[in-house]
Formats: C-alpha cells, sequence, structure tokens
C-alpha cells in the first residue's frame, strides 16, 4: 500500500469533491426523499471550498491540511453533515499530528478515531440509518486486515453497507421524522461516506480502486 503523503492527501480530498459535484443529483434526490434534499448540495460545496482553500493555503503536513479541511466545512456546510465531517477531519488531525507520511496503520487507526467522534457527536448506533452504517463495517473490516488491503473486497464492504441502510427505520436526524416511512430509500450520508472511502482507497492502493457504479443500482 503507498503511503498517505500531503500531496496525496489534497489530492484525494481534490478527487472527492469532483466526485461529490458529479453524484450531487443523486445524492440530493436520496435526500429528497426521506430528508430536505440539500445533501449533495452540501457536501459538494463545504469539499469544493476545502479544495480552494488547500490550493491557497498548501498544508506542510497532512495534519494541517485535515485542519484545513475540518475548519472550511464548519464555515461552508450547514445541515447535520457540516459538523459530522468536520468532525472526522478533526479527529484525522489530532491522529495524524506532524506527518508527511501516513502509512497503513496510522490511517487505520485514524479512521477509527474518525468513526469514534461521529458517534461521539451525532450519538447514532448502528441501525439508525446514518453514515455510521458505513463506517462502521468499514472500519471493522480494515481492524481486521492485517497486511495488504484488498481493493474489490473493501468495495464490496462499501456496496453492501450502503445498500444495506435502505430497509433501515431512521432513528436519527431528519429522516427520523418519518419513522417507517423512511424505509426503501438509502441513506445519502452512507452514500456520501462511501465516496469518501472510494476515493481514499483509489488514493492509497497501489492499483487503485475500481468505483462502484451507483447509477446502476436501485438506491
Ligand atoms: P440535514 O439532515 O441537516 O439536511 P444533510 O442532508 O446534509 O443534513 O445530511 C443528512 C445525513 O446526515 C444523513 O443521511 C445521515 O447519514 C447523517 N446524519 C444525520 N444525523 C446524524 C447523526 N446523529 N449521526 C450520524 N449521522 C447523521
Ligand atoms: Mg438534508
Amino acid at each position: 500500500m503507498n503511503h498517505l503523503s500531503t500531496d496525496t492527501f489534497v489530492s484525494f480530498v481534490e478527487a472527492y469533491a469532483n466526485r461529490l459535484v458529479e453524484m450531487r443529483d443523486v445524492l440530493n434526490n436520496l435526500d429528497n426523499r426521506i430528508g430536505d434534499g440539500d445533501h449533495g448540495t452540501n457536501m459538494a460545496r463545504g469539499f469544493s471550498a476545502a479544495v480552494d482553500k488547500l490550493k491557497s493555503t498548501p498544508p506542510p503536513d497532512v495534519a494541517v491540511g485535515c485542519q484545513l479541511v475540518a475548519m472550511t466545512l464548519l464555515g461552508s456546510v450547514g445541515g447535520a453533515s457540516g459538523p459530522l465531517y468536520s468532525t472526522v477531519f478533526m479527529k484525522l488531525m489530532a491522529e495524524w499530528k506532524g506527518l508527511t507520511e501516513v502509512n497503513r496503520v496510522q490511517l487505520q487507526q485514524g479512521l477509527q478515531a474518525a468513526l469514534d467522534g461521529l458517534i461521539a457527536r451525532g450519538k447514532a448506533s448502528v441501525g439508525d440509518k446514518t453514515m455510521v452504517d458505513l463506517w462502521t463495517p468499514v472500519v471493522r473490516r480494515l481492524a481486521e486486515t492485517e497486511s495488504v488491503w484488498d481493493g474489490a473486497d473493501l468495495m464490496a464492504v462499501v456496496k453492501e453497507a450502503v445498500l444495506g441502510t435502505k430497509d433501515m427505520i431512521a432513528k436519527k436526524g431528519r429522516a427520523a421524522y418519518l419513522g417507517a416511512r423512511s424505509q426503501g430509500t438509502c441513506d445519502p450520508g452512507s452514500l456520501s461516506s462511501a465516496l469518501f472511502f472510494e476515493e481514499l482507497f483509489a488514493a492509497v492502493l497501489p492499483k487503485g480502486a475500481e468505483r462502484i457504479q451507483w447509477h446502476t443500482l436501485a438506491l
């Protein structure tokens, strides 16, 4: 596996922002069905602003890059997801303090800390139909993997986790107001988190990673 260098981190955030722009309507449509329809717009705006910040103020190390992203998201993404994704990058910053290269173990530990932070902040449990339902199985699979990460296997976990939220009844966030009517639609935050991992794996795996064809799936 390649290390996550500062440059690779910046390219990863850029690729993620591009992917969010590409998938903005898909994310908005999911949020329209079980929320207020702004998730794609929120995320695309926030991460595009984060890329602008990283380009105008190139970070000296990965942790400072994470801090810039966290601060930018707080200022530019409203809703539930802004503070939650900001927490992810704050936790990564704390774990990777001073590092210009993050290795596989540090990457896995950082993502575990980010998940713990998400849960502490949003108080969601597995099964509540939130992004925690995406992060939990993916981070668990990384913890179980002793050496080389297997891109195809990880992508399968990501895909299954998103589709697994479809029949859940939302217990947290706006979708919870719908109760049982939230069933039958995948959680938009789980899809945006899936794109985060797809781009992260593509950035650090030597052979890259095949993207999931979300357009072909019944979300
Ligand atoms: P809002 O619901 O305020 O409009 P967004 O539409 O941007 O915010 O984000 C909605 C997503 O946020 C949901 O799909 C869900 O994954 C995530 N979410 C909402 N509340 C929580 C929570 N308490 N914990 C974890 N994730 C949450
Ligand atoms: Mg919304």
